[in-house]
């Protein structure tokens, strides 16, 4: 009922031959048709990816939007409708590491997530607890906590145009994937607190698993009944191997 989406998001990587040569290596892979593929380069690279993948079985989404959705005088920055202009279908919000090496806050994010489905970007909210958060029972409460802040301030329809990923931030970068029952109980816990506003919307929307996702235990991972996918990052720069995992996931 909901389809896999996977995501490669390659954060801060990438010239333009390495770009180039890594399209080249998807577009040969035997992507599933029943499995969304999105791919998030860096702002440099996005028009060149873009123009790459347009006949094909990818999408390409951004890592980052500014609060505002309009062009505007804030130097520095990208527009959510100048990503759509581009021809973005998602954008990433709240990634642990904005949150943790950038200061964003709740707050931001929210208006970021508001910024991208305003211009009709789909907004891909990233949450997810540390080690200590993890190690202290506190899990729940933090995941709760950033998932709050955008049904509190935006209502809970818009996560029907919306994907999540849960990204232990343990787990990012680590080589330390969660198990897929410690991913699946948070899966289940975000759904959950989502049908106590509706049930409908908790039925449709995609919990995507993030964190050190590679091809083998791919398949274990979503096969678990509320992980909808992958959010990937250093796996996804490698063609073969997230093609490995984009199968995976059918
Ligand atoms: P990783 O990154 O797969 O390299 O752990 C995931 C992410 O940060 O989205």
């Amino acid at each position: 009922m909901r389809r896999p989406l996977v995501a490669g998001n390659w954060k801060m990587h990438g010239t333009r031959a390495s770009v180039s040569e890594l399209i080249d290596g998807l577009r040969l892979q035997d992507l599933p048709e029943d499995v969304e593929v999105a791919v998030m380069p860096t702002f440099v690279h996005l028009t060149s990816v873009i123009d790459a993948v347009a006949d094909g079985a990818i999408v390409v989404g951004a890592q980052d939007c500014a609060f505002e959705p309009m062009p505007c005088a804030l130097t520095g920055e990208v527009a959510a409708s100048q990503l759509i202009d581009a021809g973005c279908r998602y954008v990433l919000v709240g990634h642990s590491e904005r949150r943790q090496l950038l200061g964003e806050t709740d707050a931001l994010i929210v208006r970021k997530f508001a910024a991208a489905q305003g211009v009709g970007l789909i907004p891909l909210l990233c949450v997810g607890e540390t080690l200590a958060e993890r190690e202290a029972g506190q899990t729940l409460d933090v995941v709760m906590r950033q998932l709050r802040a955008i049904v509190d301030a935006l209502g809970v329809a818009v996560l029907e145009r919306a994907v999540i990923a849960y990204e232990p931030v343990w787990a990012i970068g680590t080589g330390l994937t969660a198990t897929p029952e410690q991913a699946q109980e948070v899966h289940a816990a975000i759904r959950r607190y989502i049908a106590q506003c509706s049930a409908q919307v908790a039925q449709g929307v995609r919990i995507l698993y993030g964190g050190s996702v590679k091809a083998t235990g791919a398949a274990e991972l979503f096969g678990m009944p509320d992980i909808d996918g992958g959010l990937v990052g250093g796996a996804s720069l490698n063609a073969d191997e997230f093609g490995a995992i984009c199968r995976a996931a059918r």
